[in-house]
């Protein structure tokens, strides 16, 4: 596990130094617009927890923590009114994953076909 860096710029959105375009917010989830989107419809859903990535919290968060991201990304996904049409998720996660914020956050991608997921 490495460590968590409070200076990535995903804490200092949750610590409201830098603003974001917030789509959604409960105890568990803070979601806004990614700002360099991909898609017509490209969000953001980070934990309020310190996690690095993916691996972290899966292995180390709490199962309440875990249900309520999850549940938080259904709510998210019916107000932003995808679900019927469809919509991808990715989660970036270290050096060959492509991660480039160490904060755990699931990529909401959506508005357009998306084609296909991977290119070798
Ligand atoms: P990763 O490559 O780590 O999976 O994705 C990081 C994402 O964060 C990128 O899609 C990038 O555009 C987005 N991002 C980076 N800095 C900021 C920021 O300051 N605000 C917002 N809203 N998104 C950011």
């Amino acid at each position: 596990m490495s460590a968590y860096d409070p200076n990535n710029i995903f804490a200092k959105i949750l610590r409201g130094e830098i603003p974001c375009g917030k789509v959604y917010e409960d105890e568990f989830v803070l979601a806004f617009n990614d700002v360099n989107p991909k898609a017509p419809v490209h969000v953001l859903v980070i934990p309020k927890k310190d996690y690095v990535s993916l691996t972290e919290f899966s292995q180390l968060a709490s199962a309440d923590e875990q249900a309520g991201f999850f549940h938080a990304v259904g709510k998210i996904v019916d107000q932003l009114g995808i679900a019927e049409a469809g919509y991808r998720t990715i989660a970036n996660t270290g050096l060959n994953g492509g991660q480039e914020v160490p904060h755990f956050h699931l990529h909401i991608l959506a508005g357009k076909s998306l084609g296909p997921m991977v290119s070798k």
